[in-house]
């Protein structure tokens, strides 16, 4: 018998290039619009906003696109990151199914984003870029780009959500010790902060504002460019290095997976692990399901509209068509701070019409529950926002064992917990409730979308 639990690669089996999915897809994605005119917009409109590499990324349709080694070399640090078997948590549920995880925790910045920030900082570099600007919600996009940016030689402005910058002193510690610079938003750096703060002064911040705050900087600064943590079509493509490693590691296991999970706020780790299983399905590869998993407090993929909006509250991006539940709408205050942006990446979107994927919405007390049983049986405290990806490997290896068939399930635990105790703590203490959205607020937020001459 096969009793291996931990599925290693050595350093050179880090992925040499990048999956596209863009080459695979059974339909190409709807354009990027320019606000102003209806129009899809060029390379040029982009510009002011990210270096020409990454504006290439976002439209190319190439299958595989080359890792440069500077970007490996850093990779090296974490990467290959490991697959799990979970045996205890298999024996806990007594489920006939076989589950793994790819566990990307092992990262500097405990969750998958460095995958991206890292390739954004050297591209950055390599075009002139004197500093970036982004935004950071509970802090977890913050501290990565702040390493990456570091390792480049970039100074990196992180305009943090007010509520967070109070609530998480300790995130922020991270991302100055990596030599960022942290500014609670709304601030009075930018026109869009100020707009704010003159109608509500006591104003906590959401990640639409921040963004809005970080684009202004970059818009309006030649030497600065804007960073974004996810949603973007680039941004995907960097996170298949998961994905990617993971079809290597299943064939070590001698197996092969029924069903991928992910957490998904933006979509970015979700993506990075089903995206290069998925391309292999278009390809004429095996079957797979493709979960994307989402806060039933913020439940972009399945309640939202797929619709063109903008990605920020000050309007100040272009328009994307994607999954939404209006730019205006700020979701209540549940702990995966992570998983609470208004909009939806616009592959994961597009994948989810085509019906390639699925989406389930689950209420944060099950996800909580989920994540102490995972550390009970694996060690690993999972990332609140993991613990959905977590909760959802549960339910479907319970499915299994109701049904008596034993599938192969392979879930991304995309971060460690360990910034995020407070949020146990509450949870341990009975504190948290099963929060709803406010079904008035959606509907004025999805009332005022914008009207697209295209659609
Ligand atoms: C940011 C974050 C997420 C959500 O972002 P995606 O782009 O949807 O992956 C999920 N898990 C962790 C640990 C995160 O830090």
């Amino acid at each position: 018998m096969n009793d291996t639990t931990k599925y290693l690669l050595p350093e050179d089996r880090i992925p040499k290039v990048w999956y596209n999915i863009a080459a695979d897809l059974p339909q190409p994605l709807e354009p990027v619009l320019h606000p102003g005119t209806g129009q899809p917009i060029g390379p040029d409109d982009l510009a002011p906003l990210f270096p020409m590499a990454l504006i290439g990324q976002e439209v190319s349709v190439e299958r595989e696109i080359e890792i440069p080694d500077p970007v490996r070399d850093v990779y090296k640090l974490w990467r290959p990151s490991p697959m799990i078997r979970a045996r205890r948590l298999e024996e806990a549920l007594d489920t006939p199914a076989k589950i793994y995880y790819k566990y990307e925790g092992v990262s500097p910045a405990g969750s998958h984003k460095p995958n991206t920030a890292v390739a954004q900082a050297f591209y950055n570099k390599e075009e002139g870029t004197k500093r970036l600007s982004t935004e950071t919600g509970a802090g977890q996009w913050g501290s990565s780009l702040a390493f990456a940016g570091n390792l480049f030689g970039l100074p990196v402005d992180v305009f943090m959500v007010k509520v967070s910058f109070h609530q998480k002193p300790y995130r922020r510690a991270i991302m100055e010790t990596y030599g960022a610079r942290c500014v609670a938003s709304p601030s009075e750096e930018t026109e869009a902060g100020k707009a704010i703060l003159a109608e509500h002064p006591d104003s906590t911040g959401s990640l639409g504002i921040a963004i809005s705050e970080a684009v202004e900087v970059a818009a309006k600064n030649d030497d600065t460019k804007y960073s974004l943590g996810s949603v973007l079509n680039h941004v995907l493509l960097h996170q298949t290095v998961i994905g990617l490693e993971a079809i290597e590691q299943m064939d070590l296991a001698g197996d092969y997976p029924d069903i991928v999970i992910g957490c998904a706020g933006g979509g970015s780790n979700f993506a990075g692990l089903a995206f290069p299983f998925l391309g292999e399905k278009f390809r004429g590869g095996k079957a797979v399901r493709a979960i994307a998993v989402e806060p039933a407090a913020c439940p972009t993929l399945s309640r939202g509209k797929f619709a063109y909006d903008f990605g920020d509250t000050a309007h100040l991006t272009p328009l994307v068509k994607m999954h939404t539940l209006g730019s205006t709408f700020v979701p209540p205050g549940f702990h995966a701070g992570g998983l609470r942006y208004h909009g939806m990446s616009p592959l994961v979107s597009h994948l989810k019409e085509l019906g390639e994927i699925e989406a389930l919405a689950l209420n944060q007390i099950e996800c909580f529950e989920a994540g102490v049983a995972f550390a009970r049986c694996e060690g690993i405290v999972p990332a609140p926002e993991s613990t959905h990806a977590v909760r959802a490997a549960i339910i479907e290896a319970e499915k299994c064992k109701e049904e008596g068939t034993g599938r192969t399930i392979l879930f991304n635990l995309s971060g460690h917990g360990h910034f995020d105790m407070q949020a146990y703590t509450d949870f341990f203490a009975g504190k948290l409730t099963d929060i709803e959205y406010d079904e008035d607020l959606l509907t004025e937020a999805l009332a005022g979308l914008p009207e697209v001459a295209a659609e």
